[in-house]
């Protein structure tokens, strides 16, 4: 149905571009029948306390096993899914599988904490609000061990919803994080207006953080402005050692990344959580 809508009201782009679109429908369609058949993983990626290696939470990540395309990245179905609205089933499907294998984990390991992705669109969602507070119920985590991370063009566009919507989700106790931040060209006064919780430091801003001033500029900035609004810090795409190091140096607290491990299946996480432990053990992987 939307390969023949597509091929009609398409039809005078090049072909190429034309084959492209149609991709885009099928993939669009695919996604969700996955999202349907509960087709979609949830991947988890270690956060680490950048001062012994410990293991202190983990992000969630949304995979999806295609049957013929192997796993299709997120950065290709996820904007996908928020132009067809199946972000929020989608985004939904992930929040709860995410806590109740975190409040799972968090008997294991009390004091673990769990990171999930809202898209714009959730945020936007009215009833983001009640579900977030019903799936924690659900599933028995502690509101505190739970940190939504939004996008930072959510802070510019739609800011007054978002300052509302924020608001009402941070008295159920979560904590807010803005991702990438300082990609998305927020205002830095905004900050103040939203009840933001940490900062995470994104990986183009990690990536020179090991080679010289310069081009640690934009990392020591950022770890600056949250200790000055005393906001706690992670920095994403920690690759090397020397980068890992460097962050601990200039005070970042934890950090995420391949050097530590890539995000894994939960079986995988449960055994990095029993083989590590608690304390000093290094963690790398
Ligand atoms: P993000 O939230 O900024 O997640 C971090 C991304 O960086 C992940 O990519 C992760 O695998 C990757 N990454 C982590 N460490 C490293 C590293 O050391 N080197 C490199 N090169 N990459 C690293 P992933 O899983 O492909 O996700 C991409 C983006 O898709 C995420 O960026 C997030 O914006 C979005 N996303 C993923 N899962 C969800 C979800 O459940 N809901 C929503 N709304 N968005 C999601
Ligand atoms: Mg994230
Ligand atoms: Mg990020
Ligand atoms: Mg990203």
């Amino acid at each position: 149905m939307a390969k023949r809508q597509g091929r009609n009201r398409y039809a005078y782009f090049a072909p190429s571009m034309h084959s492209g679109l149609l991709e885009k429908l099928d993939l669009a369609d695919e996604l969700r029948g996955a999202v349907e058949r509960q087709d979609l993983l949830v991947y988890y990626q270690p956060f680490v306390d950048l001062s012994d290696g410990t293991l202190v939470g983990a992000e969630a990540l949304v995979r999806w096993p295609h049957p013929t395309k192997g796993f299709v990245p997120p950065d290709r179905f996820i904007p996908l899914a928020e132009e067809s609205g199946l972000i929020l089933p989608l985004g939904y499907a992930v929040l709860d599988t995410a806590c109740r294998q975190a409040a799972e984990w968090a008997a294991l390991r009390p004091g673990l904490k769990i990171s999930v992705n809202l898209s714009p669109r959730q945020v936007q969602d009215p009833a983001v609000v009640l579900y977030v507070q019903q799936t924690l119920a659900r599933s028995g985590l502690p509101p505190h061990l739970l940190t939504l991370e939004i996008t930072e063009s959510l802070l510019r566009e739609d800011a007054e919803v978002a300052q509302h919507r924020l608001g009402e989700l941070k008295a159920l106790g979560v904590q807010l994080a803005v991702d990438d931040f300082g990609t998305g060209y927020s205002s830095l006064s905004r900050l103040h207006d939203f009840p933001i919780d940490i900062l995470k430091i994104p990986k183009p801003f990690v990536d020179g953080v090991a080679e010289g001033a310069e081009r640690s500029a934009l990392a020591r900035a950022i770890l600056d402005l949250a200790a000055a609004l005393g906001l706690e810090v992670v920095a994403e795409g920690i690759e090397h050692p020397e980068q890992a190091h460097e962050l601990h140096r200039l005070g970042c607290p934890v950090g995420q990344g391949f050097h530590f491990s890539r995000p894994v299946a939960a079986p995988d996480f449960g055994a990095l959580l029993t083989a590590a432990a608690p304390a000093g053990s290094g963690g790398r992987q």
